[in-house]
């Protein structure tokens, strides 16, 4: 990881509690639902600004122990409950010193090296469970955006691998997990083919920043602007409303797909660690 996509997640607007949605809060309830009753510890792995612990504390009071870890202090400085500011590859935690350890959305963003190391240190520090969620099937290529200055295209959640059912199942193997449960979270409704079609016509493969706020390129640093304001600027031109209202009409009766926006994982140790 360069400098400069470090330098992304010290951005403040990633963490800003108010950038999240109610369907990231509703992920986060579906992830909480599936941690075994009893558990008496937790470690979130890459817990940014900490809203699934604070939302863990509220739904499951039951859990004494709970703890953070993050490599960003622009991220920890909203985290409520106990934290330690650490990178994900080398923690610095006993072995099997949390009943549960979570990592979510968090292993896609890994690169080669670190992420064998990651996983390593998830079942070394684990006494039973490993929770996991990423991305279901992103197609990473299709999600890459264009920096205006100097032409580079990368990921603007900085996202750098992709999962599917079956690879992330094994995903600990090796390590002596088994999963006993992999399944989709957050179910949305997409129109099948419209992306492409949207961009055949508009002749732009490329997304322009998701986020409300400034991000900057990871290979020249340049600050790309909001997508939100890009809109604001724009002239409404005169037919907008009526192709707007036709455009709805075609949406409504076109095929659609229901797809889950994640994955989500619950691995047990195969040995008895007591
Ligand atoms: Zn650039």
């Amino acid at each position: 990881m360069t400098d400069l996509e470090k330098s992304h997640f010290e951005v403040a607007g990633i963490w800003e509690p108010e950038n999240w949605h109610a369907a990231d809060l509703e992920r986060m309830d579906e992830t909480i639902r599936v941690i075994p009753e009893g558990a008496s510890s937790l470690l979130d792995a890459g817990c940014g600004n900490g809203l699934f612990l604070k939302r863990l504390a509220q739904l499951r009071p039951d859990i004494p122990r709970i703890h953070g870890a993050d490599r960003s202090s622009t991220a920890l400085q909203h985290v409520t409950c106990d934290h330690t500011q650490t990178e994900i590859n080398a923690m610095p935690f006993a072995d099997q010193s949390f009943e549960v350890v979570s990592a979510l959305q968090v292993l896609e963003h890994l690169p080669g090296g670190v992420f064998e190391q990651c996983l390593a240190e998830l079942a070394r520090i684990t006494r039973r469970y490993i929770l996991i969620s990423v991305p279901f099937q992103e197609d990473l290529e299709r999600n890459l955006i264009g920096c205006p200055s100097c032409r580079s295209r990368f990921s603007p959640y900085h996202h750098v691998r992709s999962f599917s059912r079956g690879s992330l199942a094994s995903l600990f193997e090796t390590h002596g997990f088994q999963p006993c449960l992999v399944d989709g979270l957050g179910e949305t409704e997409t129109l099948r083919g419209w992306r492409t079609l949207r961009e055949f016509f508009s002749g732009k493969a490329l997304g322009v920043n998701p986020y409300p706020f400034e991000i900057p390129c990871p290979m020249c640093a340049a600050r790309l602007e909001p997508s939100h304001q890009i809109m604001d600027h724009a002239e409404p031109r005169p037919a907008s409303h009526a192709l707007h209202r036709i455009r709805r009409g075609i949406k409504r009766v076109w095929p659609k797909e229901r797809t889950p926006t994640r994955l989500l994982a619950l691995f047990e140790s195969t040995t008895c660690r007591s």
